[in-house]
């Protein structure tokens, strides 16, 4: 007989407007998927979880993070985005290893999946060999959680305008591992787009994911690089289409994202990295606006952190402050965005971008179970006075109490299964100390160090 759970005498937040939200209810699991949701489902032959005093809720969805860089977290905190792209793109990227990038994926993963987020997107641009490849899909799948592999190709694809097209192992490594799109790790492509590579190559590397069945993902519109109308660009050629994601979007004109919402493009923001970074304002206003609901994303850990609370907080805050500064703000009767619009943002619309919202995304009967149980009688959340809000606004990672994904508890007690965590934090030691080393052994990165002292040179102007 398949297993089931209950999940017991929890505030459920389905993310479903069919299912409804319950001050206190259960949620019913049979195997890999959710039978039934209410606010009483009574006697039911099944192992109980207690979820009293906690919030039930789906698994948050990230859909763009560069998660080979995990390792590397906080280098960048200080840094600027021309300092990132020397010290890290044109720097210490050259020097990871196969091994490195398993490391780097798999504790990104792993840090993700501890957080709360059920399902990542992996936008993995430096895979300079196949067995680059192999061990970032191998890491993904030993995290447990569920994953898309957006292949990105590796650093010579990245001279700007780059005339080389996508790397053709991306053919194997759809066929080697994805031939079904049904695991819980599943294939897209990250593709460079206008604006590092020429049009006609962008048009053959968007031929190629048509071909090969791939969505895509695309950076667009990410500070001054962003202002040469790749979208624009895009259209001209006849090239934007419903299984497109764009990421960034804060420099595209409103024609652009108008261009977008037309063609059904999709949207990845992360607005902790953009305003760190410099990419400029988030888009979310401007995007409702043209009728596009972007999802969310992290983008790196090299400078910011890696849970989704902290995401949602600043999407949300960033949002608040620029309607603030309109005229007339403070006669406005209500919020232009509401904490359960950004909820939706890192669930429902993760799951659409991430081409799951058949299976996740919401507590709906018949999806898979990727569920999350959060602590709601802390100093922090209780009482529960708006849980959607609290989610949004105050909630964070040591929160997350248990996790199931496709119905396998993946956490319990606050702690994630088969010590994932204390060996993602090794690997991530050892494979930092090791990067270093054979780093500042050479001329290029003698002075690359740790400590928070670094300061690479800036990108030079041209
Ligand atoms: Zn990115």
């Amino acid at each position: 007989m398949v297993h089931r759970r209950l999940i017991k005498n929890g505030t459920v937040i389905s993310m479903d407007d069919q299912v409804g939200d319950f001050p206190r209810g259960d949620v019913l699991i049979e195997g890999q998927k959710i039978v039934a949701v209410g606010p009483d489902l009574g006697e039911v032959d099944a192992e109980v979880v207690d979820a009293s005093g906690q919030i039930v809720m789906p698994g948050l969805i990230d859909t763009h993070r560069h998660t080979w860089q995990a390792f590397l977290r906080g280098i960048a905190a200080d840094w600027t985005l021309g300092q990132y792209m020397t010290g890290l793109h044109l720097g210490l990227s050259a020097f990871f290893t196969p091994d490195d990038t398993y490391a780097g994926n798999f504790v990104g993963a792993v840090e993700a999946l501890d957080s709360g987020i059920t399902t990542l997107l992996d936008w993995s641009h430096n895979v300079n060999t196949p067995e680059h490849s192999d061990a970032a899909v191998t890491a993904l799948r030993d995290s447990g959680m569920r994953a898309v592999f957006a292949h990105g190709g590796g650093a010579d694809m990245y001279q700007v305008p780059s005339v080389v097209p996508h790397d053709l192992d991306v053919r194997r490594v759809r066929d080697q591992y994805f031939s079904s799109d049904e695991g819980l790790v599943t294939m897209a492509m990250a593709l460079r787009g206008p604006q590092f590579a020429t049009l006609d190559i962008t048009e053959s590397d968007l031929a190629l994911a048509r071909e090969l069945g791939l969505a895509v993902t695309m950076h667009a519109g990410d500070g001054e690089w962003g202002r040469s109308g790749p979208i624009r660009q895009l259209h001209g050629r006849g090239l934007l289409g419903p299984d497109i994601t764009y990421v960034h979007l804060n420099t595209l004109g409103d024609d652009e994202l108008a261009l977008i919402a037309e063609s059904g493009g999709m949207a990845s923001i992360a607005p902790d990295i953009e305003m760190q970074m410099g990419h400029g304002w988030p888009a979310t206003g401007r995007l409702m606006a043209a009728g596009i609901r972007p999802s969310l994303s992290i983008d790196t850990c090299v400078s910011n952190s890696g849970h989704m609370f902290g995401t949602m907080q600043i999407t949300l805050a960033a949002q608040r402050a620029l309607d603030n500064t309109e005229p007339g703000a403070s006669d406005r009767a209500s919020v232009s965005l509401s904490s359960r619009d950004v909820l939706s943002f890192a669930t429902t619309e993760g799951a659409r971008v991430c081409g799951l919202e058949q299976k996740v995304g919401s507590l709906t009967p018949g999806k898979q179970a990727d569920i999350l149980l959060v602590r709601a009688d802390t100093l922090s959340l209780a009482p529960l006075n708006n849980p959607i809000g609290q989610i949004v606004y105050t909630a964070h990672p040591g929160l997350v109490e248990t996790i199931f994904v496709a119905g396998n508890i993946v956490k319990r007690d606050g702690t994630l299964i088969d010590d994932l965590g204390k060996r993602a934090c090794r690997l991530a030691t050892e494979h930092r100390d090791d990067l270093f080393e054979r780093a500042v052994r050479t001329e290029k990165l003698a002075d690359a160090r740790i400590g928070g002292t670094w300061q690479p040179a800036p990108l030079a102007a041209g």
